[in-house]
């Protein structure tokens, strides 16, 4: 029998867990959901809240969405496990269907992993064999990932550890409202920093750049127009590979388009995606151009559970259910509502600094003072507790902890949109 009690519960945790995966708990008081359902969870005491995490963005098309569960059960009670040394169609039609999905022009091909550090791994594992070179350039506030390769290209200081390998180099993030060019500098200064990086800090030929088409836990940084294509000429100058991290920006989670990097015109030579793909599955690919991943076909790598039926089919599922019930033109129309509803907010009170992002991808950041930026960790602690207790799930983000990132399943409705703004208002007059 299964001890729902949140203190039997903690001590369990407390006792039998790492200190490494102990301590991740966002919110001063533990919580324990025991169901969920779309865009809602239930906690231990059936209360209700908005989740606006997407348990981790991890659900994208609702929590325990009927269609992706069948699927995957249908699945799971005919042959949960089947490695990719014997040949089963499931993975094989999800590989067309997610290959269908990139831009036209190349072949792409797709190599399915466990999860998103996996994918990231290999991604960096593919371009540094395709091109022979080692250096790869990241940006600063980039998350990509908990393995010693993914953390080697992550910037933001709180996710790096010892022991990591090397061969990143890190550029300044272009973000729009606190970057090292100031507010609104456009993407031309930054992409200089990419070739004076290549310049300063490589060997000069280097065998790409990985970049988060809307970095996540950086705070909802968007990048300026220009900047993914502009960064793809200049990493491709230098003998490298565009490397588009799709795992918190993808599936249409953008609104205006089905990957992040479209919104820039640049075709990647390799994307890496999760999360989202599996709606709670655990599921991570790389997509790549044919050409890119062929010279692996001797030094292969074999993921155990990569291309597992169960979340494969879970996969297939979520990419039906992103096109019937138009779920990435629902992120657009409701996220574009909470954005403006997010910028009434910004009128009213005078410790949001900014407010950004598209689509279900947005984030508050709060400062100290409007004209210094000093950012406010603080308060951005206080509104996040206050929201739970409005029904409110968010997510704390950013190098200084100091934004609300929202990122909720991608069925958030118009009705949840009054209720999240009310209650962030509430929450603001709280303080
Ligand atoms: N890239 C990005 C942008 C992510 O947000 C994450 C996970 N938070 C990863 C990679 C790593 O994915 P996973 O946790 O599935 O290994």
């Amino acid at each position: 029998m299964t001890d729902w009690s949140i203190d039997a519960t903690a001590k369990r945790r407390d006792t039998y867990y790492a200190a490494s995966q102990r301590k991740f708990v966002p919110f001063a008081e533990p919580m324990v959901f025991k169901r969920g359902s779309m865009q809602y969870l239930w906690d231990a005491e059936d209360r209700k809240y908005i989740d606006l995490l997407g348990m981790n963005v991890c659900i994208s098309v609702g929590h325990s969405h009927p269609k992706v569960v069948a699927a995957a059960m249908e699945q799971a009670q005919t042959l949960t496990h089947c490695t990719t040394m014997f040949y089963h169609p499931t993975p094989a039609h999800l590989a067309e269907e997610l290959a269908a999905t990139m831009p036209a022009g190349p072949e792409w091909v797709v190599h399915f992993t466990n999860s998103g550090s996996e994918a990231v791994d290999l991604a960096m594992t593919m371009a540094r064999t395709y091109t022979g070179n080692p250096d790869l350039l990241a940006l600063r506030t980039a998350y990509h990932g908990p393995t010693a390769a993914a953390q080697s290209a992550t910037g933001i200081s709180g996710w790096r550890h010892p022991g990591m390998p090397g061969n990143v180099a890190f550029v300044a993030e272009p973000n729009q409202y606190r970057g090292i060019f100031g507010g609104n500098a456009g993407a031309e200064p930054y992409l200089d920093e990419i070739e004076r990086t290549i310049a300063s800090a490589t060997t000069g030929q280097i065998a790409g750049m990985l970049i988060e088409s809307v970095q996540g836990y950086g705070g909802i940084i968007e990048m300026p127009k220009g900047y993914m294509s502009g960064a793809a000429e200049r990493v491709r100058a230098a003998g490298g590979l565009y490397i588009a991290d799709e795992v918190q920006s993808g599936f249409g989670r953008t609104g205006d388009h089905m990957w992040g990097f479209e919104a820039d015109g640049v075709i990647p030579d390799i994307v890496v995606m999760a999360k989202g793909i599996g709606n709670g599955f655990p599921l991570g690919a790389v997509v790549a151009r044919k050409e890119v991943a062929a010279p692996m076909a001797e030094k292969f790598m074999f993921h155990t559970y990569g291309a597992n039926p169960t979340s494969c089919a879970a996969g297939r599922a979520v990419l039906q259910v992103i096109r019937d019930d138009k779920v990435r033109e629902n992120a657009q129309a409701v996220g574009g509502a909470l954005l403006e509803r997010l910028k009434g907010l910004k009128e009213k009170h005078g410790v949001i600094g900014d407010v950004r992002g598209r689509g279900l991808m947005l984030a508050i950041e709060m400062v100290k003072d409007r004209k210094t930026k000093e950012p406010d960790r603080e308060t951005t602690s206080a509104v996040f507790e206050q929201c739970r207790t409005q029904g409110l799930i968010l997510s704390k983000s950013g190098p200084y902890q100091s934004c609300l990132r929202m990122v909720p399943p991608m069925c958030l409705s118009m009705e949840d949109v009054d209720q999240v703004a009310d209650g962030l208002d509430r929450a603001f007059s709280d303080l």
